[in-house]
């Protein structure tokens, strides 16, 4: 049974709505966009707030359009389908492949868009679900984990890139924080002072509320996907991306087990790490130009990596930081915990329903 977690796409605007006045006189438009697989929400304001959030639909569409797997007109699936021969790539593709190839080497492995074959064997891709062999595991793993896409070459003026016979690139994990990079600059083009956008799990939170007050972004309780509302806890947030990661937003069930969408390339399985869900949290200036990208490339990665290793992760990162950490986290583990980094412990509050119990991460 194939699950989309719908509810989170009402989570910001829902949140957006409740406590603080709204002013009066702020234009605001609101569109629902069916897109990349997920439902998204778009709401921008100010007086070029109409324009502003269909030129948002129009970038993702856009990006759609180049970036899909299942179009078999896209870039993504020319590339995939190109056995070993190089394939012209647009600017978008061609920064998305070098974003994932430097966010596969800095996440020790767990980021790995070459993961396809394994995506698809598992029927992530075409919403044919089943478990394969591990046999069929073992020799699709060796394209995952062997040499991956070569390029960027220069030929007569286009860029190219190759992939090897039997390799796919599948940009599940990536696409929407570029999406939501790419918003950034399509509301700044349009002078919008405040928005709140929703792409499915990766919220971005333009500017404040209109009152002043950070956006409120809910974190999702994994262990109540069904549910409407059922927060694990807020985050209060300004200029700023939230991007969750979780078994629970694409999941099958077979044998009275659940399999899910997230795979760890280093056994071929849905990854089982002890974490229910992880949130990327980073300023519009962070993540090299791209911090939208970033947190979704993290968020993936750190839900195969387990508690442990994202903390070892984020504490390596704060320490290589120039200018302070470039992410913070909010992890949802198997056993009743919300462990955030220090930086959000004053940003998060947790839903006292819940039932779960808050960690801060020491300093
Ligand atoms: P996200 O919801 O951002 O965590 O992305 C999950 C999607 O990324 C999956 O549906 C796959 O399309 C793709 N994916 C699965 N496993 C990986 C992986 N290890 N690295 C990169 N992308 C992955
Ligand atoms: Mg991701």
């Amino acid at each position: 049974m194939r699950r989309l977690a719908v509810s989170i796409l009402l989570t910001a605007l829902l949140l957006s709505g409740c406590g603080a006045q709204m002013s009066p006189d702020e234009a605001q438009e609101s569109i629902q966009v069916l897109a990349m697989d997920t439902a998204m929400l778009i709401t921008t304001y100010g007086e070029r707030s109409p324009a502003a959030a269909y030129a948002c639909e129009d970038a993702i569409r856009d990006l759609e359009k180049q970036l899909s797997r299942t179009d078999p007109d896209s870039e993504v699936s020319r590339l995939n389908a190109s056995a070993g021969e190089p394939v012209e790539v647009g600017e978008d593709l061609g920064v998305l492949l070098e974003l994932a190839k430097y966010y596969h080497g800095s996440t020790g492995g767990a980021f790995n868009i070459a993961v396809a074959p394994v995506v698809s064997a598992w029927g992530f891709t075409e919403d044919s679900f089943q478990v394969p062999s591990q046999a069929e595991l073992d020799g699709l793993l060796e394209l995952v984990q062997g040499p991956s896409y070569i390029g960027p070459r220069s030929s007569g003026g286009t860029i190219c890139y190759s992939l090897g016979p039997g390799q796919a690139i599948d940009l599940g994990g990536i696409a929407k924080g570029y999406a939501a990079d790419k918003i950034v600059k399509v509301l700044q083009e349009h002078d919008v002072p405040r928005a709140n956008i929703n792409l499915g799990g990766n919220v971005l939170a333009y500017g404040d509320r209109p009152d002043g007050t950070p956006w409120r972004v809910g974190i999702q309780d994994p262990a109540r996907a069904d549910e409407q509302n059922a927060f694990a806890g807020v985050l209060a947030l300004t200029d700023s991306f939230a991007v969750t990661s979780g078994g629970y937003q694409r999941y099958f069930e077979e044998g009275g087990k659940r399999y899910h969408h997230i795979i760890d390339p280093s056994t071929g399985y849905p990854a089982d790490s002890g974490l229910t869900s992880v949130t990327v949290v980073a300023g519009l200036g962070g993540g090299d130009g791209f911090p939208g990208t970033m947190c979704d490339a993290y968020s993936t990665a750190l839900f195969i990596m387990g508690e442990e290793q994202a903390l070892a992760f984020w504490r390596d990162e704060t320490q290589r930081g120039e200018q302070g950490c470039p992410f913070e986290l909010v992890l949802v583990t198997e056993d009743g915990r919300v462990v955030v980094t220090p930086s959000l412990a004053d940003r998060f509050t947790l839903e006292e329903t819940s039932g779960y119990t808050l960690e801060v991460v020491p300093s």
